[in-house]
């Protein structure tokens, strides 16, 4: 077990009376729950660095077989983010995402980078929120293999038709053409698939999304008339492959529809 490493404070749980059980998504060992004593307690000098949304440098020992926070010292805080209920809110929602699809003991630098990336840029406000909530929730997907293939159709391998087709469930696309097929056969035996059609804009910043470098996945452009739609494809994709919703997503959405 690593008894210093840096990470991600994903949540905390009370534990006990007065101490509290964190998760803490480090790159090299997946999320590792780790122990505060005295976390409930403001006097504890290492509950700042041990908040949710803490990127810190960690030092556990050993006690009774569980990792106990013996000292932990603030990497990156992301001050701002705190101090917008919204922006807090969104923060959270990417936690919950991430504390769902990581696993113990697994490589998980990937999601800690796109984590730390995601909320470094909703802390300094470098991207509409609506955008970057969906490119995190598309390229969650892409980094925990249930990525959509979004080269070509899958029937014909045209890459471009005026509509693609996604087929959320199975991650493939299909173009216009071989779409008509499939669905007219579809029909008569009855079988029905979530399908989201593709304009040519849409294709290409979800392609964008999914197959850039780690480091610049969020520099793309969309025209706005396609922002809530690319919110709503996103959101659909990855919740439909979790098999599962959030509650922290329910509450940011409430506050989002706030005027
Ligand atoms: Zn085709």
């Amino acid at each position: 077990m690593l008894s210093q490493f840096r990470g991600l404070v994903l949540t905390e749980a009370a534990w006990g009376e007065n101490d509290k059980l964190l998760t803490v998504l480090t790159a090299e060992a997946g999320k590792i729950p780790v122990l505060l004593k005295g976390g409930s307690s403001l006097k504890n000098k290492s509950g700042g660095a041990c908040l949710p949304m803490c990127y810190s440098e960690f030092v556990t020992a050993d006690r009774g077989g569980r990792p106990w926070v013996r000292e932990a010292s603030e990497l990156e805080s992301f001050p701002h983010l705190r101090s917008v209920l919204e922006d807090t809110a969104l923060a959270v929602y990417m936690c919950d995402v991430a504390n769902e699809v990581c696993v113990e003991n697994g490589d998980e630098a990937e999601m800690l980078q796109l984590t730390l990336n995601t909320l470094y840029a909703l802390d300094r406000g470098l991207k509409d929120k609506r955008l970057l909530r969906a490119a995190f929730e598309l390229r969650t997907a892409a980094a925990c293999g249930f990525s959509p293939d979004l080269v070509g159709c899958s029937e014909c391998g045209s890459e471009a038709s005026e509509t693609m087709y996604l087929d959320v469930m199975d991650g493939v696309m299909h173009c216009a053409e071989c779409h008509r097929k499939r669905n007219s056969e579809e029909i008569r035996e009855g079988h029905t698939a979530l399908l989201l059609p593709l304009s040519k804009p849409m294709l290409d910043v979800m392609r964008y999304v999914c197959y850039s470098e780690a480091k610049k996945y969020l520099s793309f452009e969309l025209q706005e008339a396609l922002h809530m739609q690319f919110s709503l494809y996103c959101e659909k994709y990855l919740l439909n492959h979790l098999g599962r919703g959030f509650s922290s997503l329910e509450f940011y959405k409430s506050l989002e529809s706030l005027p």
